[in-house]
């Protein structure tokens, strides 16, 4: 199976790159690391986490693409949600409009799969991340495992052994939840000299006191 691991930032993604880099994760033969990331605001700050993201990738010598930086069309799929706390219906959204165009990304360039590490976070809810996945990718697998069935599972991988790309449907992209390993990603963090963003990405994100807040409560998902 050929996949593509949706990444926000070096921090989130360090452990997955290197599960994957090194092989861990079974039924995977190759990935990509997609850096889409519109949510990201102001343009210095995506600029930060997105020269991060390429150190990190071109450190271990795995590939990486970077989607467009449109932040306008990011807010417009968020209206109306801007003052959702932080877990709740604008980061659903958010989620959903990354994967959709990861789904379209993925057929276009010969992928079979998408997952992502949009849940490492403390302030994240994977179960929500999980959720926008499934309602973005048809045809979600019967099982909540992280290990991916075996390739042929998926109606047949992709050879890279002529470097041809061969164009899927978006019909036939999948989503496939995993759990990262949290004490490799906190070792490999602590490892490193990362640029370490203070929120998780939007304008919205940047309310710290209602941020604070929300660590303190449980919070309900509303999706
Ligand atoms: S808080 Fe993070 S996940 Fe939620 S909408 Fe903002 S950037 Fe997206």
């Amino acid at each position: 199976m050929k996949l593509v691991l949706m990444s926000c930032c070096a921090p989130c993604s360090a452990g997955a790159i290197k599960q994957l880099a090194d092989g861990q994760i079974p039924g995977v033969d190759d990935f990509i690391v997609l850096f889409f990331n519109p949510n990201i605001f102001p343009a210095a700050e995506y600029d930060k986490r997105l020269a991060e993201q390429i150190r990190y990738c071109e450190k271990l010598g795995v590939k990486y693409a970077i989607g467009e930086y449109d932040h306008a069309a990011w807010r417009d799929a968020v209206r109306g949600m801007e003052d959702a706390p932080e877990r709740g219906v604008r980061c659903s959204a958010c989620f959903k409009f990354r994967f959709e165009y990861a789904r379209r990304w993925a057929a276009e360039h010969g992928y079979d799969a998408v997952t992502s590490v949009f849940g490492v976070s403390r302030h994240k809810d994977q179960s929500q991340v999980d959720r926008a996945g499934y309602d973005v990718f048809p045809h979600p697998p019967s099982s909540q495992a992280m290990t991916p069935p075996a390739p042929n599972a998926w109606g047949g991988g992709h050879s890279d052994a002529t470097q041809n790309v061969t164009r899927r449907g978006v019909e036939n992209i999948q989503y496939i939840p995993i759990n990262w390993d949290e004490a490799l990603r906190c070792e490999i963090n602590r490892a490193s000299d990362f640029y370490r963003q203070k929120y998780c990405g939007c304008e919205f994100s940047m309310r710290h006191d209602t941020n604070a807040t929300q660590n303190t409560e449980k919070i309900m998902v509303v999706r």
